[in-house]
């Protein structure tokens, strides 16, 4: 029997109602491309691949990837590595001729999950869907709206590139071992509307890393780098990083850039 490891992230799902809700909300059909991070003992990939053709792993446990390629099931394609590595839009551009929508799922180790999310930032244009397992307390800053009190970098630069919604809140009872904290799962969809060039999208995230960089501070404060340039508002001088929209950050980051 596989014992736990901390220092993956291992907390396996239990819950069969969690596990059947989860499932419905990835809605997978036969020839969907789907890749599954971190498919532990198979709470999530049993149902998932009971409804594809063809499913993904991607797992950094060797004795994980050993028990799938022992189990040997038909449609199962087993890779090991590290999500923070692996390269999503490789992975994207490389499927079957006739695949459908193209969905990123799991129950994501919770120490690695802001990177994971960032990482997978350059994969978005040839992703249709993401379904993912968080800290509930991550969900929260992703959703969060402007003037939230969790509103955060994590928001602003999330939102800008992904349309999101709270799918479920899982209690730690739900698996086994319980982790310490909450959980919820995220449904990301990339954004039709993504019109941002590269060098767009860092100067969002300079903008947007000034910005928070203080909470308590006023915007005059923490963006007087870029004041000039911006042409912001007296109420914009005196509102804090919490306070703005994320349209409007994008609006700056397009001055920043060109
Ligand atoms: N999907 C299973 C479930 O719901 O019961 C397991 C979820 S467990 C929270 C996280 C899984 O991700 C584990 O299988 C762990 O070994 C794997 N993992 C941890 N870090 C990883 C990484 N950097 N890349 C890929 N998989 C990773």
């Amino acid at each position: 029997m596989h014992r736990a490891r901390k220092r993956f992230g291992q907390n396996f799902l239990q819950d069969s109602g969690v596990i059947y809700s989860i499932v419905a909300a990835i809605n997978p059909s036969e020839n969907m491309h789907v890749i599954e991070i971190g498919p532990g003992l198979g709470a999530l990939t049993r149902p998932l691949l009971s409804n594809l053709d063809r499913l993904d792993l991607l797992e950094i446990d060797r004795d994980l990837v050993a028990y799938w390629n022992q189990e040997n099931l038909k449609g199962l394609n087993v890779i090991e590595g590290d999500a923070l590595k692996f390269d999503f839009l490789e992975w994207a551009k490389v499927r079957p001729a006739n695949s459908g929508l193209c969905k990123v799922v799991g129950n994501l180790p919770y120490n690695i999950s802001s990177p994971l999310l960032f990482h997978l930032v350059s994969a978005a244009h040839m992703i249709d869907e993401q379904v993912f397992m968080l800290q509930a307390e991550v969900v929260e800053r992703m959703v969060s709206k402007a003037g939230g009190s969790e509103f955060s970098r994590l928001s602003v630069m999330l939102q800008a590139r992904y349309d999101m919604e709270l799918v479920l809140e899982v209690p730690p009872e739900a698996f086994d071992p319980q982790p310490k904290v909450n959980s919820a799962v995220v449904r990301m969809i990339p954004r039709q509307d993504f019109n941002l060039s590269n060098a767009q999208w860092h100067a969002l995230e300079k903008v947007v890393a000034a910005a928070f960089s203080q909470r308590r501070k006023m915007l005059r404060t923490n963006l007087s780098a870029f004041a000039d340039r911006l042409a912001l508002s007296d109420s914009e001088l005196k509102a804090r990083a919490q306070d703005i929209s994320v349209e409007r950050y994008i609006e700056w980051a397009k001055i920043l850039a060109t």
